[in-house]
């Protein structure tokens, strides 16, 4: 730490990202990552042609890109704006209407950014602990005085809320504005984005990390009400107008519009996941029900981090917290089958070794 830095920002705990390691010989079920990649349309949008054009600054409101997010939404262009993936517009909506004093709620445990924003915008955070079985009790957040925010489905549970529970959230916060972060959305539970006619107190933030194969683009995009959205913007254009690249815009506007390839890979990825699951279960694990793109596990007869760390020695990457409640658990990304076959092997191996 030099001396320099500002005494409000030396405690500050920052984000763990998962590993990105630097080889290619490791199965890598850490991050969530799509292991399918982007499709056809989206790689030949990055023509040698557009590459060319980088000398020029990309356009700071992104509108290709934002066109083709309100018509896959049925939405006004006005009630949409990206980031420089969710994370970005995380931030922003923290700094926007959450920061210097004032109350956010959030589950806990859930995606761990919530904490560092609040942090690094001196937020009043709320922490509101899951159920015992890891659920969130839509109870909890009727009623509150700040800004909830939660990830539907939860991270890194897997599970889903239901529309009406939603619901019930947002109308008895009329006067607070409810973040649904719907990073897992398209991989089983259903988006409230039809909800943004009804409530002008919801904003909807989704990705293009997961289930669109754009990890490595950043790309994130919010969906709310035409205030809301302008707020957002005010932030963005006082921060970093040309947030998004001109490349990553090319590449989002094409994989939201190339329909097929979407429902394909997500649908794969589904199938991929209930075939596993009940592989794991038939091991005597604890498959927490999911709607996202990863499975939370645990095993009843090795510990978490056990678990993670003999995986590790063969070579596969899974996630492991290893705080209270969920020390025993595991985040196991889906991967392409042959991926998942491979973790079953190593895992049955290490059970027979009763580590
Ligand atoms: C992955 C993830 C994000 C961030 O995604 P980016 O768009 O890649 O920044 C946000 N929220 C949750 C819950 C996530 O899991």
């Amino acid at each position: 730490m030099s001396k320099f830095l500002r005494e409000q920002y030396q405690n500050l705990e920052p984000y763990t990202p998962g590993e990105q390691p630097k080889t290619d010989n490791l199965i890598k079920l850490n991050t969530n990552e799509n292991p399918y990649g982007p499709g056809p349309r989206t790689k030949a949008a990055i023509s040698g042609e557009q590459v060319s054009k980088l000398m020029l600054y990309p356009d700071p409101e992104a509108s290709e890109l934002v066109e083709a997010i309100s018509q896959y939404y049925e939405l006004e262009k006005e009630q949409v704006m990206v980031g420089n993936g969710s994370d970005e517009i995380l931030a922003f909506s923290f700094m926007a209407f959450a920061s210097e004093g004032a109350k956010v709620y959030f589950p806990d445990p859930s995606y761990g950014f919530y904490k560092v924003y609040a942090d690094i915008y001196h937020s009043r955070a709320n922490p509101v602990p899951l159920t015992e079985d890891l659920r969130i009790n839509p109870d909890h957040y009727k009623n509150l005085d700040g800004t909830i925010i939660i990830a539907n489905p939860n991270a890194p549970t897997g599970i889903a809320l239901n529309l009406n529970d939603i619901e019930a959230i947002l109308s008895s916060n009329r006067s607070n504005l409810v973040i649904i972060d719907e990073a897992y959305i398209d991989f089983g539970a259903k988006s409230c984005v039809p909800f943004l006619t009804k409530y002008d107190n919801l904003l909807v933030i989704q990705t293009f990390s997961k289930s669109r194969s754009l990890a490595g683009a950043r790309v994130g995009f919010a969906m709310g009400g035409k205030e809301v959205i302008s707020d957002l913007n005010r932030i963005k254009f006082s921060f970093n107008p040309y947030n998004l690249n001109r490349l990553s815009i090319l590449a989002a506007a094409e994989a939201i519009r190339d329909e097929a390839y979407f429902q394909q890979t997500r649908q794969k990825i589904i199938r991929t996941r209930e075939k596993f699951t009940e592989e794991l279960k038939a091991l005597g694990f604890t498959v927490l029900p999911s709607a996202a793109n990863f499975v939370f596990a645990r095993s009843g007869r090795l510990s978490g981090k056990d678990y993670f760390t003999g995986l590790r020695e063969r070579n596969i990457l899974v996630r492991y917290f290893g705080k209270e409640p969920i020390s025993d658990f595991v985040r196991i990304t889906i991967g392409r089958e042959e991926d998942m076959e491979q973790l079953i092997c190593a895992t049955r191996e290490l059970l027979g070794k009763g580590i």
